[in-house]
């Protein structure tokens, strides 16, 4: 493909964008749109503005008009969806509508679906043909991971990028043709961004720490509170790459130096991922006991490819009975609850001496309501009420740690949400892991 028109001319400033997401189902709540924000978090470095995200149905006037209007207030569409080959796939024939241009039947492309077809051991559906046509203004991105190509519209100044819907084949459209033909219009400015993330240091005591920073322009540093703790964001614009990674350094220094110790990982790193690599690292296994967090903490590990290199497994104790058939003694349990420090740590021991790891973390916590909670049920009061010495509270979770690193126990008390606590408390358990496998 090429650029039939000369946009750094046109565009003095910052190119402005928009998404469209098209789908009537995306509208019904059947479907949760991920291609915008995926195409969203591609666009900063390469100097995109994006201004504008729309959720459009499958509705010739109403895409119609979308086009319009987005061509008026912006210099670039992105749409996803709609490019199939059905009746309901309508983006083509809307930015034909829009662009008042009448759409042909391209042979070649027509070639191509009958090749794909056969090479699938089927004939090519007459419905599909709709897959082949364009408009003058447009040219095809080729889609080798699907049948229906994208378009690639240029007219009076304004583009506008059609791409399908299933994101496995945006995304290799997107890294291949898009992106690379974005990046020639456009290389006036990039955006870079180092995402540096910690844990253990409350928000107000970072915000005082680097203070410093905060309140710049360029490079801006950004303060997130998430699930796995306290993210500082540095952000730069510069003519090039090398250029806004050289404005970035200084403040990121500074974050290591005030910040060392409670600083886990950066950019895309999970609390799993992170953990993974530093027992790869060791060579050391972990294995994991845990009440309030259902399964969570097993569920992130195993979320990594590699995990079972590493993870040699994890025990879902949801009660008294199992954790005793799990091996830890029910006297540690009747003397100290089961929402206690005592019994996190026997949670521990048990499981990495029974599964023979490295490392071993005891989850020892409640998620449901408790007798100071109006809500909560006869039995679950009772329950409650019948283990005295348990410090039970929805939200609170006592987490041990053992290996060849040392001991790490912790309290905490998270918001009582029960999606808040498993991810919270699995993602801390993650996380002082790593720095104890680091320290060992
Ligand atoms: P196809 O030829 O597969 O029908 P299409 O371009 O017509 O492609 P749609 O029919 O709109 O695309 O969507 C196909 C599938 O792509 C959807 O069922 C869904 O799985 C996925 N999809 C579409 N839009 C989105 C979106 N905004 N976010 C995430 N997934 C999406
Ligand atoms: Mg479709």
């Amino acid at each position: 493909m090429q650029a039939s028109i000369d946009f750094q001319l046109i565009w003095g400033a910052p190119l402005k964008a928009e998404i469209f997401s098209i789908g009537t189902e995306l509208l019904m709540g059947e479907l949760t749109d991920t291609n915008a924000a995926w195409i969203a978090g591609r666009l900063p470095p390469l100097g995109i503005q994006l201004q504008w995200v729309s959720i459009i149905g499958d509705d010739l006037d109403m895409l119609s008009e979308a086009f319009i209007r987005g061509m008026e207030r912006s210099d670039i569409i992105f749409t996803t969806g709609g490019l199939g080959p059905t009746q309901d796939d309508l983006t083509r024939e809307a930015v034909a509508k829009a662009v008042g241009e009448t759409p042909t039947v391209q042979e070649e492309v027509v070639r191509d679906l009958r090749d794909y077809f056969s090479g699938r051991g089927t004939e090519m559906p007459s419905h599909n043909i709709k897959q082949a046509h364009l408009i003058p203004s447009a040219q095809f991105i080729p889609n080798p991971n699907g049948t229906a190509p994208g378009w690639w519209t240029e007219r009076d100044g304004k583009i506008v990028v059609n791409m399908p819907g299933p994101p496995g084949e945006i995304h290799p459209m997107w890294e291949n043709q898009v992106a690379p033909r974005l990046r020639e219009l456009i290389n006036d400015e990039v955006t870079i961004t180092r995402n540096v993330k910690t844990m253990g240091m409350s928000e107000g005591a970072i915000d005082e720490i680097v203070g410093e920073f905060f309140g710049r322009e360029n490079p801006y540093l950004g303060i997130y509170s998430k699930a796995d703790g306290i993210h500082l964001r540095v952000i730069a614009r510069a003519k090039d790459e090398a250029t806004a990674r050289l404005m970035i350094e200084p403040v990121e220094v500074a974050i290591h130096e005030r910040l060392g110790s409670y600083i886990w990982g950066y950019d895309d790193e999970t609390p799993e991922v992170a953990v993974g690599l530093a027992l790869k690292e060791k060579g050391l296994t972990l294995a994991t006991m845990e009440t309030c967090t259902g399964g969570y903490l097993g569920n992130s590990i195993t979320d990594v490819p590699e995990s079972a290199g590493y993870f040699k497994g994890g025990l879902v104790a949801y009660s008294r009975e199992s954790m005793i058939a799990a091996g830890v003694p029910a006297q540690v349990i009747d003397s100290h609850g089961e929402v206690s420090q005592e019994t996190a740590m026997a949670m521990a021991q048990t499981v990495r001496r029974e599964l023979k790891a490295d490392y071993g973390i005891g989850i020892a916590g409640t998620a449901s309501p408790t007798e100071r909670d109006p809500n909560g049920s006869a039995s679950q009061v009772r329950r409650a009420a019948g283990s005295a010495s348990d410090r039970r509270s929805m939200g609170t979770a006592y987490v041990a740690i053992v290996g060849p690193g040392g001991t790490k126990e912790m309290e905490l008390r998270v918001p009582p949400r029960r999606i808040t606590i498993k991810r919270r408390i699995s993602n801390n358990a993650l996380i002082e892991l790593k720095k104890l496998i680091a320290a060992g």
